[in-house]
């Protein structure tokens, strides 16, 4: 450990599957950055769409994150939503209301009532930014109830952006980062119809609430950054800074996902062949840090990550001894 830092890091999986090789990834270079300079690094679980959580699942993540050595230092404050140490989006949702009520007071939110269907008719227009067409605005002057049934509640980006500006994104891996918030993404929702609030709206409360100075993650979530940083500024809190990682793809380019059927069974398999450290070697190995893959803990695996390596947007897995 160099020396102490505020660096405060974390890593925060949705229990919606089990942990797979990427996550693994991820969370063993999210503990690596804060390491390094003796900052913390904090374990937050985002069970917050609660019909997709998986049963079980949270705690067989905790489980095989401890497996791997990655120990995760306690959230210290005391607050219903944290369980040794370990935030809990469920737990979360009146911080969440207050924080909508905020942007409710600051007149950037209204309701919508557009459907899917509605929506999708939107992806033929011309302009589609990172994540498809922004939103075109159908409700943003209907002045429907914040309150009416099954209505969505959207925050007005343009509104916020002509408060705070286009935010310039300087990712320490993936470099400069461009977007223009209000014509590539548009109005956000903030809560969603089924009366969820939605993960940007979660994250950002979250990050501000447990004093995030740096989000690592995968590198999907790079066009999530500058949406989320002008929240962070409506809600009077000081960004973080990011470093989007890149994620593992198999030898066809498809990304290792939850939702690819073979990739926690990939780990699975790891854990229960391969002594943990085995894993965290490999990793290196795979983003070309060392030549020859040797056992390390977390700790070594810190030491040896050259982060040059990170400056892409895919890795391509191979199976452990090939
Ligand atoms: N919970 C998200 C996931 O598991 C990560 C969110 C984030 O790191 O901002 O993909």
């Amino acid at each position: 450990m160099l020396s102490s830092s505020s660096l405060v890091g974390r890593y925060a999986p949705s229990p919606t599957g089990l942990l797979h090789v990427g996550n693994a990834f991820a969370a063993a270079v999210t503990m690596a950055r804060a390491r390094r300079v003796g900052g913390a690094c904090l374990l937050r679980i985002e069970d917050l769409d609660m019909p997709r959580v998986m049963a079980g699942a949270a705690q067989t993540i905790i489980d095989d994150l401890t497996r791997l050595g990655l120990c995760f230092d306690a959230f210290g404050r005391d607050d219903s939503s944290v369980v040794n140490g370990v935030l809990w989006q469920s737990a979360r949702t009146r911080a969440y209301d207050e924080a909508l009520q905020r942007l409710i007071a600051d007149d950037v939110v209204y309701a919508c009532r557009c459907s899917r269907k509605d929506l999708a008719r939107v992806a033929s227009a011309p302009h589609v930014g990172d994540d498809g067409p922004p939103y075109p605005g159908t409700c943003r002057d209907l002045g429907l109830a914040l309150d009416a049934p099954d209505t969505a509640l959207r925050v007005r980006m343009d509104r916020l952006v002509a408060r705070f500006g286009n935010p310039v994104l300087v990712d320490a891996w993936q470099g400069a980062y461009l977007q223009d918030v209000v014509a590539d993404v548009g109005d956000i929702v903030v809560r969603r119809k089924d009366g969820l609030f939605s993960y940007q709206l979660a994250v950002v409360v979250d990050d501000g609430f447990q004093g995030v100075t740096e989000v690592v993650r995968a590198v999907d979530l790079l066009s999530s950054a500058p949406r989320q940083v002008v929240l962070h500024q409506a809600l009077g809190q000081a960004p973080p800074s990011f470093a989007h990682l890149p994620i593992l793809v198999d030898e066809t380019g498809q990304r290792l996902s939850k939702r690819s059927p073979s990739a926690p069974g990939i780990l699975r398999t790891i854990l229960s062949e391969h002594r943990p450290q085995r894993l965290l070697g490999h990793l290196l190995r795979l983003t070309g840090s060392v030549d020859v893959a040797v056992d390390v803990d977390a700790d070594e695996f810190a030491a040896a990550l050259d982060e040059r390596r990170l400056s892409v947007t895919s890795l391509q897995w191979r199976p452990i001894d090939t």
